[in-house]
C-alpha cells in the first residue's frame, strides 16, 4: 500500500476533477469546495485501508483481510450505488454517488501501481476484479512505493513524506483552478470577504 498522504492527496484531486463535469452540476451549482469536503474526499480515499483496523480488531494481525474486498470495483461501485440510494432528495445525488466510486476506484489505482521499489520492477499485485476475475494481477511498472508490514511505522513515515513533497503541490495546484473557475466556491468567497 501507499500511505495514508498519497491516497488522501489523489483523493482531493479526483474529487476536485469530479465537480468539474458539467453533466454532473445541478444547473449551474457543482458540488461544494471546501475545507471540510476536501477533508472527506481524502478520508474517503483511505476508507480501502479499514480492512487493517478489521484485521487488527477480529484476528490481532492487520494483514489478515488487507488488500480484500475493499479494494475491488466491485466494492467502489456498491459504496456509489448505496450514496445513490440514500441520497435521493439531494440536487447532488448523482455528482455524489460518483464522486465517491472514482475516488474509491483511485485507492485501487494508486494500489495497483504499488510495489518495493520504484520504476519498472513488479508491483505487490491486487485483485480489482474480484469476484469475476480471482488471480492476483502484478504489472511491471510501479510508481508507489509500499509500506513494509513488518516496518510499517518508521517505513511509513519517510514514505509519507516523499509522498507529501511529491503530490502536494499538484494538489494545491487543481483544488486552485477547481476554486477559480467557480463563483460559488467558499475559498473564493472567503477571500473576497477580506479584501473589504
Ligand atoms: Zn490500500
Amino acid at each position: 500500500m501507499a500511505t495514508t498522504v498519497a491516497h488522501g492527496l489523489i483523493g482531493i484531486v479526483v474529487y476536485c476533477a469530479t465537480r468539474e463535469a458539467r453533466s454532473l452540476s445541478s444547473g449551474d451549482t457543482k458540488l461544494p469546495l471546501n475545507v471540510g469536503v476536501l477533508l472527506l474526499a481524502a478520508l474517503v480515499a483511505n476508507i480501502p485501508d479499514m480492512d487493517m483496523v478489521v484485521g487488527l480488531l477480529l484476528q490481532g494481525d492487520h494483514r489478515v483481510f488487507h488488500g480484500g474486498i475493499s479494494h475491488t470495483l466491485f466494492f467502489a461501485g456498491a459504496a456509489g450505488f448505496m450514496v445513490w440510494l440514500l441520497a435521493k432528495h439531494s440536487h447532488h445525488r448523482a455528482g455524489l454517488s460518483i464522486a465517491l466510486t472514482l475516488i474509491l476506484l483511485s485507492h485501487v489505482m494508486v494500489d495497483i501501481f504499488t510495489g518495493p521499489v520504484i520504476g519498472f520492477y513488479p508491483t505487490h499485485g491486487a485483485l480489482p476484479f474480484w469476484p469475476v476475475y480471482e488471480s492476483r494481477m502484478i504489472l511491471p511498472l510501479t510508481l508507489f512505493k509500499g509500506v513494509q508490514h513488518s516496518n510499517i511505522l518508521p517505513g511509513a513515515l519517510l514514505t509519507a513524506i516523499w509522498e507529501f513533497v511529491l503530490l502536494f503541490p499538484v494538489t494545491a495546484m487543481v483544488v486552485y483552478r477547481s476554486c477559480k473557475s467557480d463563483f460559488h466556491c467558499e475559498f473564493a468567497l472567503a477571500a473576497k470577504t477580506r479584501k473589504y
